[in-house]
């Protein structure tokens, strides 16, 4: 029997507009340049695109299956799993507790997991089974964006409005990237001193 391949769990973390979903695309694509056979997958929680892709803010897409939940991930990916070498995951803040173990059984069996999520929700708390993913990878890649007050690195997401509810699906207008000082979860006290973002 040929031995099985080393595994790797990687995750890619960071507020919101940071590069995480573009950083996924990039790895996913250079993939499969190396023909690596990649499957990619996103929680149905997040339908502000395409069910059957997966985009970051900058318009890059990547086709990914949406899934409800990791019993429904397991399940697409069972099937088809001699045939895949890397398996992408956008949104992982959104599954629940058992992304941990399914992800140490498909590193077992050699496969390459790469893992995108928020690190902290828009109270500055760690997001979800995302801290337990960092605590098992092999690589972490915390990425920041850009704060929207000072132009300075930004690694909180404010979320604009009163609404107290953990999940509010969007992006542009409900939520923004904030540095440290310009981060005031429950209140917005820099909304109207705001940096313009260039047309890309
Ligand atoms: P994430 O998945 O982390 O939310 P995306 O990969 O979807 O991030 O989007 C990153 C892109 O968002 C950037 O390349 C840039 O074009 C755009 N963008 C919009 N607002 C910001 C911001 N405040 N900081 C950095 N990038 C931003
Ligand atoms: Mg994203």
């Amino acid at each position: 029997m040929t031995p099985t391949l080393p595994g790797r769990i990687e995750v890619i973390s960071g507020p919101m507009f940071s590069g995480k979903s573009e950083e996924l695309i990039r790895r996913l694509r250079r993939a499969r340049i190396a023909r690596q056979r990649v499957a990619c997958y996103k929680p149905d929680i997040d339908l502000r695109y395409h069910r059957t892709s997966i985009a970051s803010h900058s318009s890059q897409t990547h086709e990914a299956c949406t899934v409800t939940n990791v019993e429904h991930l397991k399940a697409s990916l069972l099937p088809q799993l001699d045939e895949i070498d890397v398996i992408g995951i956008d949104e992982a803040q959104f599954f629940d507790a058992s992304i941990v173990p399914i992800t140490v059984e498909l590193v077992h069996l050699g496969k390459r997991i790469i893992l995108a999520g928020l690190d902290t929700t828009f109270a500055a708390e760690p997001f979800g089974p995302i801290p337990n993913l960092m605590a098992i990878a092999d690589e972490v890649t915390k990425l920041s964006a850009v704060c929207m007050v000072c132009g300075q690195p930004a690694i909180h997401t404010q979320r604009l409005g009163q609404s107290q509810e953990l999940v509010v699906v969007g992006a542009a207008g409900l939520y923004e990237a904030r540095c440290r000082t310009h981060f005031s979860p429950f209140t917005d006290e820099h909304q109207s001193e705001q940096l313009e973002l260039p047309t890309l």
